[in-house]
């Protein structure tokens, strides 16, 4: 007899688990066991009495969230295991270990075998962020596990758990955030050599945008002796990468105050401050305002849509976010354009930077196609972990 309760799916419904699909939607399951509550641990089973795997139970659309399609025992040397795995990954990317970098996403939840379960590597802190109750009651055994793969490299675990669980989660909103385990040395990172500072404590998400490196990096490549307009640049990621690249000029453009003063801060530890200017503004108000004569326009705005509902709208805003920069750029300029909404696709972004394009009259050519870095791993059985999207145009 095993120790977890059981959900059991519908013979019809067992394929997409038994094709290591990590969610089971509720109009999959034909019985639950009794006094399930949500963040228990469930063990999922075929009516005809197969194991399929195990999870975290939730009462809403998505009933489990599969952390192992094996059975499992002790859930601590799962952990340690799950970890030990995802560090291998980033390992075998250049990044754990890396004398460049030593900033990562250690845990993407379900590319990680670990959905709901966010966890950012900042040079000797862990970041965690759990998106589920089941995974927030895991904290402190996290907190372990992570100790166990990182050893005297780890100096402090600090528990970001999620905004949005807290309002909707009254068990995680009794408990504040804060430190799990030690205390930070540190709270300067490298990325492909050049420093940030991270605030994780009063930040946004983990407190810094991993998620563009690469971008970044390839930003770098383009930028020598060119005019950037960075907009949404919360702590200057974009600018500094293209100041350390020899731009002439690079403009940064955020409406958060706190994110201006993050990115001159940031742009001050690396090199070619001189060249830097930093404007609290809405982008769209900047936009309208501005010269035309940008030879790189850097469009990242934050999800325009959180739900599918909201998609409609998104799309449009992703639309006139483009025309503007298409509007305001040089002929020969580069646009690196982005969306980071889960819920818009790549084909319908693409289709809204065509609109976008179609609408300016302009002869748009796609340069690059781009996507998350490899420490935002996708699991080929789940595509719709892919969130990030960008293009890189040349408009003539
Ligand atoms: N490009 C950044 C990450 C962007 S996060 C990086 O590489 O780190 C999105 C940012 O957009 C946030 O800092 C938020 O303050 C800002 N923002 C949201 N709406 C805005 C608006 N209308 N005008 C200007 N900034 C905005």
């Amino acid at each position: 007899m095993s120790k977890y309760p059981s959900i059991i799916l519908h013979r019809s419904k067992v394929h997409a688990v038994k094709r290591f699909h990590p969610w089971v939607f509720s109009g999959a399951v034909k019985r639950f066991d009794k006094g399930l509550q949500g963040g228990d641990v469930v063990e999922i089973h075929s009516e005809d009495g197969e194991y399929l795997g195990i999870g975290h139970y939730g009462a809403g659309s998505v009933s489990a969230r599969i952390f192992s399609f094996s059975r499992e025992e002790d859930l601590m040397e799962l952990w340690v295991r799950r970890l030990q795995s995802a560090y291998n990954v980033r390992k075998a990317a250049g990044l754990a270990e890396s004398e460049h970098t030593n900033a990562y996403r250690l845990s993407f939840g379900e590319g990680d075998g670990l959905p709901g379960m966010v966890i950012d590597w900042y040079n000797g802190t862990a970041v965690i962020q759990a998106h589920s109750t089941g995974m927030y009651r895991e904290r402190e055994n996290f907190a372990a596990a992570l100790k166990q793969v990182y050893g005297d490299k780890l100096k402090a675990v600090y528990d970001k758990s999620g905004e949005a669980l807290r309002k909707a989660d009254e068990e995680v909103a009794a408990h504040e955030g804060g430190y799990l385990y030690g205390k930070p040395e540190t709270d300067l990172i490298k990325e492909n050599n050049h420093q940030f500072k991270v605030n994780w404590e009063t930040g946004q998400k983990t407190g810094f945008f991993i998620d563009q490196r690469d971008n970044r990096e390839l930003l770098g490549k383009y930028a020598k002796g060119k005019k950037v307009l960075n907009t949404f640049c919360y702590s200057g990621g974009f600018s500094v990468y293209a100041l350390h690249n020899d731009a002439a000029l690079v403009h940064s453009v955020d409406s958060s105050a706190k994110a201006i003063d993050w990115t001159n801060e940031n742009v001050a530890l690396n090199k070619n401050a001189d060249r830097h200017q930093a404007y609290v503004a809405d982008v769209f108000d900047f936009m309208k305002n501005a010269d035309a004569d940008y030879d790189i326009i850097v469009l990242d705005p934050p999800a325009f849509a959180k739900s599918q509902n909201a998609r409609h709208t998104a799309i449009k805003a992703y639309k006139r976010l483009n025309m503007a920069a298409i509007q305001k750029i040089k002929s020969g300029g580069i646009i690196f354009t982005f969306s980071c909404s889960q819920v818009v696709d790549t084909e319908m972004f693409t289709g809204a930077v065509t609109s976008a394009a179609i609408e300016c009259g302009k002869k748009v050519r796609v340069l690059h196609r781009l996507s998350q870095p490899a420490d935002h791993p996708v699991s080929i059985f789940n595509p719709e972990a892919l969130y990030l999207k960008g293009l890189v145009l040349y408009i003539e």
